[in-house]
């Protein structure tokens, strides 16, 4: 039996929308991993009807909480739409965790393109 893969989501407030159509438009492969998010955008990905672990808010430590998934070797890939645009209290925090994925190698997307290939190399297997 194939290992369940644990994805990590993360959208800023600017681009929630955009990983709500992401997750919808890949749930069925999604579906099979284990989803944890931080506290805003896992509510969002609820409403699809998916399972989400939610950790705090990104600006709260949710980042941080993610960030300590992947150095402990817990999560397979961070797909993290950041708002380009946006400046956020919590940069120190999102800083930390494209380091962290740097660090220990964990796949880190953030656009829905890398995403997209990210759960096709990953969610692969069990999708075919
Ligand atoms: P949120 O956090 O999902 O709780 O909004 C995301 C972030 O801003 O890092």
């Amino acid at each position: 039996m194939v290992e369940q893969k644990t994805i990590a989501l993360i959208a800023h407030d600017g681009k929630k929308p955009e990983m709500v159509g992401f997750v919808k438009d890949h749930i069925e492969r999604l579906r099979t991993a284990k989803l944890v998010a931080t506290g805003t955008t896992g509510s969002y990905i609820r409403k699809t009807g998916l399972e989400v672990e939610l950790k705090l808010s990104g600006p709260k430590g949710g980042d941080a909480q993610i960030a300590a998934l992947a150095a402990e070797g817990r999560v397979d890939a961070i797909i993290f739409f950041r708002d380009p645009l946006g400046k956020h209290a919590h940069e120190p925090d999102i800083q930390m965790l494209m380091r962290v994925c740097d660090v220990y190698n964990v796949p880190l997307a953030t656009n829905p393109a890398t995403g997209e290939l990210i759960l096709k190399g990953l969610l692969y297997e069990q999708n075919r």
